[in-house]
């Protein structure tokens, strides 16, 4: 229990990064007096929509949606507060020196069809790879929205995890754990080498799978990208999508700082 200003509440969180916002929202949501303390005149952390030049409103730093699970849209109404996704299709496109334009569309078909033009073997490869990482991905997945598992066997609440932990990969086949572990741990480079022939297939990959990491694609772990990217979607029924919010990022957080302060001044359910 805190005080703040004479008034006592049952949480408070440090930040108002969309996490932190997230988090207040479940807990009003619970019923619980919660206070969000930020130390910008802004919220949204590095979710923002700032002026960069006079009358020029940009995304600052985060410049896309994809880990934005649906059930917090759902649970928060985030919706009826003004929220609108909008997907990005195609999520990306690389431009070569010859000319050539390869996109990364939404129908893993037509991306498909693109690929074929390149390298039919390709084409194929990344149609076997993309059903291998979509089955992995749906055991990975319910992860996100669980506490992490304390895995400690001395305790009924650890048994009770092992459990939980045991029944998410009940019928996993010892052929999908080596391609568990090797997602999860080798390097994206070596992947691509091992089963890719084209320099342009493998960059539109790398493209997808490495930006933003400060390092290079030969580094162990690095193959997770592929997996992890399918993990994310503010769609239920699409793996791997992306999207902008409407009105820029800074806009989704916007949305859930309304809804609570929406909710406080007793406007909402
Ligand atoms: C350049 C960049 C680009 C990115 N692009 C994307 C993207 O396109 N898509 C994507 O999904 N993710 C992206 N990310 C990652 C994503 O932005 C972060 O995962 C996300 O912002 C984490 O949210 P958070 O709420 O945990 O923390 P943050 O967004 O970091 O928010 C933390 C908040 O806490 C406040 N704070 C910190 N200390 C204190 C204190 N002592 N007192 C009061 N307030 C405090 C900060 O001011 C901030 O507002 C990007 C990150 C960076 C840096």
């Amino acid at each position: 229990m805190t005080t703040v200003a004479n008034r006592i509440y049952d949480a408070v969180i440090v930040g108002a990064g969309h996490n932190g916002l997230t988090a207040a929202g479940y807990l009003a949501r619970a019923g619980l007096s919660t206070l969000v303390l930020e130390r910008r005149d802004i919220v949204g952390g590095c979710c923002v929509t700032e002026e960069i030049a006079p009358g020029c409103r940009a995304s600052t730093a985060s410049y896309i949606a994809s880990m934005l699970r649906p059930e917090v849209i759902r649970d928060l109404k985030l919706a009826d507060h003004g929220l609108r996704m909008v997907p990005c299709d195609p999520a990306l496109q690389v431009p070569f020196p010859d000319g050539q334009l390869i996109s990364w569309w939404a129908n893993r078909e037509r991306v498909v069809t693109e690929l074929r033009k390149i390298s039919p073997k390709d084409a194929e490869t990344f149609t076997r790879v993309d059903d291998q990482l979509k089955k992995l991905a749906r055991y990975l997945q319910p992860f996100f929205l669980e506490p992490p598992p304390q895995l400690d066997t001395k305790s009924l609440g650890g048994w009770s995890d092992l459990l939980r932990v045991g029944k998410r990969f009940r019928g996993i086949s010892s052929a999908e754990i080596c391609q568990l572990v090797s997602f999860l741990t080798g390097s994206l480079g070596d992947f691509l080498d091992r089963n890719y022939e084209s320099e342009k297939i493998k960059t539109l990959l790398l493209a997808n799978n490495v930006y933003g990491k400060h390092g290079g694609p030969y580094q162990p772990g690095t193959a997770l990208g592929l997996l992890f990217h399918l993990l994310t979607g503010f769609l239920r029924t699409c793996h791997g999508r992306y999207g902008r919010h409407h009105g820029s990022d800074g806009f989704g957080c916007s949305r859930i700082r309304r809804r609570d302060s929406d909710r406080r001044s007793g406007r909402t359910d």
